[in-house]
């Protein structure tokens, strides 16, 4: 370390090799450090036994699947994980799961939109563990309070949540994403809203198919019966609210 502020560390678990070179040449000339595993298990393996920033996680791999790797980190770590998807389906089959990644990019990416996830993905990931720490967060100072809606309970202060009087594990955005619907109960919020608000992206680089993800996610924790919501409601064209 040749300065004071340690360089993050990126995992990349790729298996086209040219791939994951230019991901790392790219990391690199961006200030991160990395590494590399080449197949699904290999990646398993040094996500759990090795902290990192940040994993970038290809879906199509020998030995196991981008997937159960997705889902084997995330019942051990909060590690923000970004998934580089290289078919539609892929999208359609991370909608329907509940792999509890944070993010995705769908290949062919650029490198300017994937770098501007990567870094926002690690500042978000940095800025939560601080609200971990103090209970508080300085850029938000009514964080320390309950809501409750019905039998929805969220505890700021303990960043807790809890569903018809049983606690729910939620990732970070969803978490973030709840609470920001909850706050404005009856508020209905657009996808470009959400995004903007909830994950910070400048402008164009974000995807709005990253709400949809993570209010879907968020939903099958969240209600008793996804298809019939009592909580989390989509109002059609315009966005989705909390009542
Ligand atoms: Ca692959």
């Amino acid at each position: 370390m040749d300065n004071n502020t340690k360089k993050k560390k990126i995992l990349i678990v790729e298996d086209e090799k040219n791939i994951a070179q230019m991901l790392a040449f790219n990391m690199t000339a961006a200030g991160y450090d990395y590494d590399i595993a080449y197949d699904g298990e290999l990646g398993l393996d040094k996500a759990l036994n090795i902290d990192f920033d940040l994993i970038l996680l290809d879906i199509m791999l020998p030995k196991m699947d981008g997937f159960e790797v997705c889902r084997r980190i995330r019942a051990k770590k909060s590690t923000p994980i970004i998934i580089v998807t290289a078919r539609e389906e892929e999208i359609d089959k991370i909608l329907g799961l509940d792999l509890g990644a944070d993010d995705y990019v769908t290949k062919p990416f650029s490198i300017k939109v994937l770098l501007a996830r990567v870094k926002s993905n690690i500042r978000r990931a940095a800025g939560e563990l601080v609200l971990d720490q103090s209970g508080m967060s300085s850029e938000q100072p009514g964080q320390s309070q309950t809501i409750k809606i019905r039998d929805l309970v969220i505890d700021c202060a303990r960043y807790q949540v809890t569903i018809r009087g049983e606690a729910i594990l939620l990732t970070k955005k969803e978490y973030e994403l709840l609470l920001h619907l909850a706050k404005n109960p009856g508020k209905v919020f657009s996808r470009e809203e959400l995004l903007e608000e909830v994950w910070g992206y400048e402008g164009f680089y974000g995807d709005l198919n990253t709400v949809d993800v993570t209010v879907s996610r968020l939903r099958s924790k969240l209600e008793a019966d996804s298809s019939k919501p009592e909580y989390l409601f989509t109002k059609r064209t315009m966005g989705y609210y909390i009542k």
